[in-house]
């Protein structure tokens, strides 16, 4: 029997004594039905190595130790590593490490695989208190990530792959699409989880981008202009700009070349920018960033 199924996840934790912690975002999914989906959309097979993060009893790491050719599986919380080495026990692919993805040193993991050089996906039922920053540093990381198929909170995920123009687009949609393509795979209703979550999830499928989307100069500066111009969604991407940057005469100028040379109308709004309008701005801002903005503020 799986472990994904409501008899046997009851069994294994009433044999541990195993008791939810909120604050590691434990929700067990119980339904082999959505895992099975979810390594269908991950496109796995033996050449491809996995890393998991946080195989709680192991539902999901069952199947990917089926599909795939090894699988590491970072799990926090150390209550579970005698129950997956029992749950686990019979794959000879599988190695949980216990330890906080978010402290994890990547490229030394990467490199115990047995195979480091096949293709490497993210697979994983994420915990939702920290969703973002683990992808944003699995992205940022310069690991060689092929793809990240991740279910998280409906609402992150929408937030993710949104388009501009629509009212989920924001800095974290093209933080995420600067490195990659991003969709919402499906949807997976809040009742296939034990215990129960308050929202409904979804599977998000970030495709690896072979460079980044657009050319930017300075990647710190071309971020940190996405965030500023989404700080007020209603204002304009000027007003922002000058909240974010100084009101000077100088620093106006210096915002007024910037927006003339990139051609981008003082008064759209962020959320009407795509990725490579926003590169262009920002990197037209940056040529010219001489000026000391600190000094004049
Ligand atoms: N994969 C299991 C499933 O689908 O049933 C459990 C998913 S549950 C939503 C999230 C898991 O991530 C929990 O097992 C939790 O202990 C673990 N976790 C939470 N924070 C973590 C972190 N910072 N690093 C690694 N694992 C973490």
């Amino acid at each position: 029997m799986r472990i994904a199924n409501p008899t046997r996840t009851q069994a294994i934790l009433k044999k541990y004594g195993f008791t939810f912690k909120k604050s590691f975002g434990q929700n067990f999914l119980q339904d082999s039905n959505v895992l099975a989906k979810i390594v269908a959309t991950a496109e796995l097979d033996k050449t491809i190595n996995v890393i998991e993060i946080g195989p709680g009893i192991g539902a999901l790491t069952e199947f990917l130790a089926e599909a795939a050719a090894e699988v590491k599986a970072f799990e926090i919380d150390r209550r579970l590593v005698p129950i997956l080495a029992e749950t686990l026990g019979d794959f000879d692919n599988v190695q949980i490490i216990n330890q906080d993805i978010l402290q994890a040193d990547l490229q030394a993991v990467i490199q115990t695989f047995k195979n480091p050089e096949l293709p490497l996906k993210i697979v994983a039922n994420l915990p939702y208190y920290i969703t973002t920053p683990i992808i944003m540093s699995l992205l940022e990381a310069g690991v060689n990530i092929a793809e990240f198929v991740v279910m998280m909170q409906k609402e992150v995920a929408d937030r993710i792959s949104a388009k501009p123009s629509t009212k989920n687009y924001g800095s974290l949609s093209i933080a995420a699409q600067y490195y990659t393509d991003a969709k919402v795979a499906f949807i997976v209703p809040r009742t296939v989880f034990l215990p129960q979550p308050n929202v409904d999830s979804a599977i998000l499928q970030l495709t690896r981008l072979n460079q980044p989307r657009a050319q930017v100069i300075d990647e710190n500066f071309f971020f940190e202009c996405t965030r500023a111009a989404f700080v007020h969604r209603r204002k304009t991407l000027w007003n922002n700009y000058v909240s974010h940057f100084g009101k000077s005469v100088a620093i106006k100028s210096w915002l007024e070349a910037g927006f003339l040379n990139s051609e981008i109308a003082q008064n759209r709004r962020g959320e009407s920018l795509s990725i490579e309008e926003f590169a262009s701005l920002a990197n037209q801002l940056f040529k010219s960033k001489a000026i000391d903005r600190e000094s004049d503020e």
